[in-house]
């Protein structure tokens, strides 16, 4: 749950997953290019996304239980399968109590466990309901603020510790806005019949959580209303998302006095009690004036309005471990309203997830003892090298930059570090009490020791072997507090990475997933860390000034793609990934081209050159069917592109591209030798 705060800058969104399973141990082989997954039929001057994968959409159709489904989320799927055998076979093993055995066995099959959840209904979570409902003064409201904060429900603002980013050594507290049950702040302010019918949804959706509690249906609608208008007045307080992504205004550390005069209204030190940690020394506010503004509300804010915002905050993140009548409203919203699903997935994946999420590393070490060859492990610490070369040739022959800037970005590329795989060590769970009776217990449970195990990171060095994604998760990350690339086990297999692939393949695929962490260290947020991954400015201004010109034609490309009617992409809250996507192909071909010098070029595979099925491996990642809806709502939400822009956005703007498919000057893609974003 902490993971999503960090400031790490992920390939694509959360998903849990799992490695191809074959007997005989190795990674699953699939054909490479498979021309039916294109449509040949499409000038790929046209739409190169289309010509790669046109074949590959009609082929995979969005399943009802999918708001989106692509090459990506499928290797996420057919992996879930393989988790699920890994958490059958210990759960039959029957461990003792305390035993990592026990805890995954017993955590999935209390998920599974349909007859006891419907029974209990709404029965655990009453003694936190009781306790909310016994709130009679500001300072009992506080201590309960502080007592659903032990359980990570965080009704105000998260707390956290996390790396401080101007002195990446150390962990120091956080204070992250929290508590808006729609997922962005715009669902709130926005006009418009769209924006109008997701607020009605949602009210209606916080009605039914009444409804099952008991209330009668005016009365629920009644609060449900006054909940939309109390989380109206902390979104008209919170940051966008644009905001949340500069570094700089996000930055703002305080003690113990300066919080006290920041939120006068919030009684800190009964908070700290409550919690029963040391007072921080310090605490970096992400949002001064959210926090200012919530603590404003705990005074002017009426009790029972503050009752009711409680338990309403506590059932709504509680309803998908609930009996199938929270269940079903809460799908029915975020389900359905948001993102376009016709239906819910299967029960075992859903506790898959939950499971996954709660014993993470316990399952990933079972994962990868059975499923991650250390054969791969090695053929990346080369292909990263690699990466890491080539992405130094190109920072050397940058025009644009100085030799000073340019010593220092050379500097921190060689500071990067890498890790591949899986963690050098494990998490422990002992401590954690998992039994067969109650998942939504287990789950508070789980949400109570990962509160502890962060929490007491506060005050402490920075434990640098520490991983923030599971082994079985199919994603990559960068860290910029820590200048560092992560690759989990269950990202290095097809369509990203070929044990047995060529080249040109590999270096399109997993290859331009290196040089895309690897170019987050220089994005436009990443930039703003040094080597040692603290928050400094290192580069000279007019290098930094040219570099702000150059990646505006990236922000007007994507500013320029239409995603439905009016609604178009958001350039500014991509550009970060649209950098990191853009470096990452022009680094991966260089370190390609790097493998093939004094050799004679390969031979044509399946009719398309080396430089083609770089090209065509890299767009094949991106293949996928989108709802509507969901692309509405990534538009809002999400930092990454949609998948087509992901191809048809940076392609277009490398020369070696427009040569490889002879795009032309009428063709829709092109674009003018002048008017190429060139950045790294
Ligand atoms: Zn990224």
């Amino acid at each position: 749950m902490m993971n999503k705060l960090l400031q790490i800058s992920m390939l694509g969104v959360f998903i849990i997953s799992a490695c191809q399973q074959r007997g005989d141990n190795k990674m699953a082989e699939l054909p490479v290019f498979n021309q039916n997954d294109m449509d040949l039929t499409v000038n790929p001057g046209n739409n190169f996304y289309l010509y790669a994968n046109g074949g590959w959409m009609k082929n995979n159709p969005l399943p009802d239980d999918k708001s989106r489904f692509g090459a990506f989320d499928k290797l996420a799927e057919d992996n879930k399968e393989k988790v699920k055998s890994i958490i059958e076979e210990v759960a039959s093993i029957s461990g003792k109590k305390g035993a990592v055995s026990q805890q995954i066995g017993d955590f999935f099959s209390s998920g599974m466990d349909i007859d006891a959840i419907e029974s209990a209904g709404i029965k655990p979570l009453q003694a936190t309901i009781d306790n909310i409902n016994s709130i009679d003064n500001k300072d009992d409201l506080i201590k309960v603020i502080a007592q659903l904060d032990k359980e990570q429900a965080f009704p105000l603002f998260y707390l956290f510790a996390e790396a401080d980013m101007k002195n990446s050594n150390m962990m120091i507290a956080n204070i992250y806005q929290n508590g808006l049950g729609m997922p962005d702040r715009d669902y709130y302010t926005e006009m418009g019949e769209h924006a109008e019918k997701i607020r009605s949804a949602y009210v209606d959706y916080i009605a039914k959580l009444w409804i099952n509690m008991g209330s009668k249906n005016e009365v629920a609608h009644k609060t449900a209303q006054s909940i939309l208008k109390f989380e109206t007045r902390m979104a008209l307080a919170s940051n966008t998302r644009l905001q949340n992504r500069d570094p700089q205004s996000t930055y703002n550390k305080v003690d113990l006095a300066g919080i006290k005069e920041m939120a006068s209204g919030v009684n800190w030190d009964i908070f700290f009690t409550e919690l029963n940690i040391p007072v921080p020394s310090d605490i970096n506010i992400y949002q001064p004036k959210y926090l200012a503004e919530v603590a404003k509300m705990v005074q002017d804010e009426d009790l029972d309005t503050w009752r009711k915002y409680l338990v309403t905050h506590v059932v709504r993140e509680m309803s998908p471990y609930l009996s199938s009548d929270f269940e079903d409203a809460n799908f029915e919203f975020y389900g359905k309203t948001l993102s376009g699903k016709l239906e819910q997935e299967p029960r075992w994946k859903r506790v898959l997830n939950t499971t996954s999420g709660a014993l993470g590393e316990a399952i990933g070490q079972l994962y990868v003892a059975k499923y991650f060859p250390p054969e791969a492990k090695m053929r990346m610490e080369l292909l990263v090298e690699n990466l890491r070369i080539a992405f130094g040739q190109r920072i050397n022959e940058l025009d644009w930059m100085s030799d000073s800037t340019k010593q220092k970005a050379l500097d921190k590329l060689s500071s990067i570090s890498v890790k591949i795989g899986y963690p050098n060590k494990w998490r422990d769970y002992s401590g954690l009490r998992i039994s067969k009776d109650s998942y939504a217990e287990n789950i508070i449970n789980s949400n109570r020791f990962d509160f502890i195990y962060n929490i007491s990171k506060i005050g402490k060095p920075v434990d640098k072997e520490e991983w923030h994604m599971t082994p079985q998760t199919v994603n990559a990350y960068y860290n910029p507090s820590a200048n560092e690339i992560v690759f989990p086990a269950a990202i290095l297999q097809p369509p990203f990475f070929y044990m047995a692939g060529d080249d040109a393949v590999n270096y399109g695929a997993i290859g331009v997933v290196i040089g895309h962490e690897m170019t987050h260290g220089f994005d436009d947020q990443g930039r703003q860390f040094d080597k040692f991954g603290n928050l400094n400015e290192w580069w000279q201004p007019e290098d930094a000034e040219k570099f702000s010109a150059k990646t505006k034609v990236l922000v007007d490309l994507f500013n320029s793609f239409v995603v439905k009617d009016t609604i178009n992409a958001n350039g500014e809250l991509t550009l970060g990934e649209n950098i990191a996507d853009l470096g990452g192909l022009n680094i991966s071909y260089q370190a390609f081209r790097n493998t093939l010098k004094n050799k004679v070029e390969p031979a044509k595979i399946d009719g398309f050159s080396a430089d083609q099925r770089f090209f065509l491996a890299f767009a094949r990642i991106w293949a996928q069917n989108i709802r509507e809806e969901e692309m509405l709502r990534r538009v809002k939400e999400d930092v990454h592109s949609l998948g087509e822009h992901r191809v048809n956005g940076p392609l277009p703007n490398m020369d070696q591209f427009v040569k490889a498919f002879n795009i032309k000057p009428n063709d829709s893609l092109f674009i003018s030798n002048d008017n190429r974003a060139k950045i790294w």
